[in-house]
């Protein structure tokens, strides 16, 4: 079996030797035709039901050493953000020490890694208890920081927000 990841967008990859490739094309009886995901690189591979039967071409480039570790610790991440009440800002910390020093240039910032973590869990319907603050009537409120947005939401009543 071949090894594959999910991208931040849920696309699956497949990872050959530290090199990550991109779903390019299905042709006849089920051949995935994986393109290199650097866009200046060549090198393909084919699968079949998940299995390589073909092996990659040459690569013009080395392979980025950690960036599948670190991309399979972002979806760690989320797993754990569906299946535990630990809060966000565990669950970055601890994820984020599970990645080697010399990779940690690769990470994103933790304020990106926390949204991630929390907009999983909005999107799932779970909401991280850090995001309930209070009012000035003392009622608990709901902030959900979108990149465009700001969504305030409050049992009860509603507030205006000037
Ligand atoms: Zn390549």
């Amino acid at each position: 079996m071949a090894k594959f990841i999910v991208s931040q967008k849920g696309h699956k990859k497949l990872v050959v030797d530290e090199y990550i490739f991109t779903r390019q094309r299905t042709g006849i009886n089920n051949k995935v035709y994986w393109i290199c995901e650097v866009r200046t690189c060549s090198s393909r591979v084919h699968t079949v039901a998940d299995v390589i039967i073909k092996a990659p071409t040459e690569h013009n480039h080395a392979p980025l050493h950690g960036k599948v570790a670190v991309e399979e610790m972002r979806e760690g991440m989320k797993r754990r953000a569906e299946v535990t009440e630990e809060k966000t800002r565990q669950i970055v910390h601890s994820s984020m020490t599970s990645i080697k020093l010399d990779h940690a240039h690769l990470l994103p910032g933790k304020g990106t890694l926390s949204r991630d973590v929390q907009r999983h869990r909005q999107r799932n319907g779970l909401y991280d208890l850090d995001q309930f603050k209070k009012t000035v009537n003392d009622d608990e409120f709901l902030r959900v920081n979108e990149d465009d947005m700001m969504i305030f939401a409050a049992q009860g009543k509603y507030y205006e927000i000037s």
